[in-house]
């Protein structure tokens, strides 16, 4: 395989969000899979909308999920020497041309083409040999010359043929009056300029691929091979948005998903190998294939993703696992209670229940917050006058008890279980909710144990004192 330059190319108007970094995502897997080159470029030529702090966004988002680039950040904004060249080239060679049309003039023949039913609306008033000519001393833009007659073709990689006759492309501009290139010249420029040789990018530019193709013509240039990625959309089919719970990269960072786990659901939006569900990085950089992805639109599965973050968040060991919750919990400028390895140990009682590290942060807090959260209908339900004899009974036990550890807790509720002709489930029901405040933990006696022996008995004894302080129960 030969080696490929693959770019990637946003916009920074705007956080990156699934769709674009999906497009990143394939970018880079096509470069590595070659051992080529991975080119980043921020397309930030619209200064209005262009913002600092978007690009900073996209960079850290690529950074975050290890899709590493080998040249750039380019930024086109300190370009612009080379645009203009290329324009200059393209007016000296008759393939373009200055147009002085007013805009109220070009209004007007968009509402007449509009009327008529026609895409294209510019009437190549200014074009040599083809209108009346500009008109001088009025400011002018430039305008590509597209070929009177012909079709462009390219094949797209997922799409196939693609063929657009020239009377459905208009002569469009390549600089503005104010002398500012716009997105068709510099995209061309810099994917040549780039050496790329592979462009992935969205559906929405499949209209200006062929407008591409012919600037590259022009300026003698090998057109690169194009990919175009059908969009992501929502479980509706409407195009993807926050309303179906998809988030911008960085949003998921702080929602605690495995920047793996992340990469992993894109690769698998619009792209499959068999029926393999679990991908690890060198996996997909040796099994992604751009043809396999599928034409059709890929569909966001909120739901998927949890899984996939569940299972990486399984596969980490109990050390690793604390580790990249204290991570997590210092992002938010909380730190956990405990040493490592009583943080090991409650992340092992915790992650078969939670499918995110926020989720597991919040599953944490009885163990690691003093203040207990409580359930109030579960407070009302368990914590009742009749709980009381068996909470005094379990804590005398357990003030005395030496080794504070899941095997004798266990001991002491079987002993106090049988003495009062109770089932061990009817003993645990109120402790649980005297220690960790609800009704759902995972099994008591390792509650107990990681919670320890100060808190447990403490708890033990306020929760001893809601009893006796509920009226009886109904
Ligand atoms: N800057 C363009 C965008 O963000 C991408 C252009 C391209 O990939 O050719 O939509």
């Amino acid at each position: 395989m030969p080696a490929m330059c693959t770019r990637f190319a946003p916009s920074p108007t705007g956080a990156l969000h699934v769709g674009g970094v999906r497009t990143a995502l394939f970018s880079h897997l096509m470069a590595r899979q070659s051992g080529g080159t991975f080119v980043l470029r921020i397309e930030d030529t619209d200064r209005k909308r262009s913002e600092e702090r978007f690009t900073e966004g996209i960079l850290e988002s690529l950074r975050w999920l290890g899709l590493d680039w080998d040249e750039g950040p380019f930024f086109q904004s300190q370009r612009d020497e080379l645009y203009r060249q290329a324009v200059e080239k393209l007016v000296g060679a008759g393939a373009a041309y200055p147009c002085t049309c007013t805009p109220e003039e070009l209004e007007k023949a968009r509402e007449e083409a509009r009327e008529a039913g026609r895409r294209v609306s510019y009437g190549r008033h200014c074009r040599p040999g083809v209108g009346p000519g500009p008109i001088a001393g009025r400011p002018h833009s430039i305008r590509f010359a597209v070929p009177l007659e012909g079709e462009v073709v390219f094949y797209d990689e997922i799409k196939g043929r693609i063929a657009f006759a020239v009377e459905e492309l208009e002569d469009f501009v390549i600089a503005r009056s104010d002398g500012t290139p716009t997105y068709q010249l510099v995209v061309a420029v810099d994917d040549a300029d780039m050496k790329v040789t592979d462009v992935v990018r969205g559906d929405d530019h499949v209209n200006n691929t062929p407008k591409q193709i012919l600037l590259y013509e022009a300026l003698g240039l090998e057109p690169p091979k194009f990919a175009h990625l059908p969009l992501v959309l929502g479980p509706d089919k409407a195009r993807l948005s926050k309303r179906h719970g998809a988030a911008s990269v960085l949003e998921y960072r702080e929602l605690g998903y495995y920047p793996d786990a992340l990469v992993n659901f894109l690769a698998r939006l619009g792209w499959s190998h068999g029926d393999q569900e679990i991908f690890t990085r060198e996996e997909l950089v040796e099994k992604f294939a751009i043809d396999d992805v599928g034409a059709a639109a890929g569909v966001f599965n909120a739901e998927k993703l949890d899984w996939l973050n569940a299972q990486y968040l399984r596969a980490r060991s109990p050390e690793e696992l604390a580790a990249d919750l204290r991570g997590f919990a210092a992002r938010q400028g909380r730190s956990l209670r405990g040493d490592e390895a009583w943080q090991a140990r409650m992340v092992a009682t915790l992650r078969e229940r939670v499918q995110t590290l926020a989720d597991l942060l919040g599953a944490a807090r009885y163990f690691v917050e003093e203040e207990l959260v409580f359930d109030e209908a579960a407070v009302a339900k368990l914590l009742v006058p009749e709980a009381a004899p068996v909470i005094e009974a379990l804590l005398e036990r357990l003030e005395a008890l030496a080794t504070w550890d899941a095997t004798h807790l266990e001991e002491i509720f079987r002993t106090v279980a049988e003495e009062r002709g109770e089932k061990l489930g009817k003993l645990a029901q109120p402790v649980r909710v005297a220690v960790t405040g609800g009704k759902q933990s995972p099994g008591i006696f390792d509650v107990l144990d990681v919670v320890g022996r100060d808190w447990s008995l403490a708890r033990l004894r306020a929760g001893l004192e809601k009893c006796r302080a509920a009226g009886p129960s109904a």
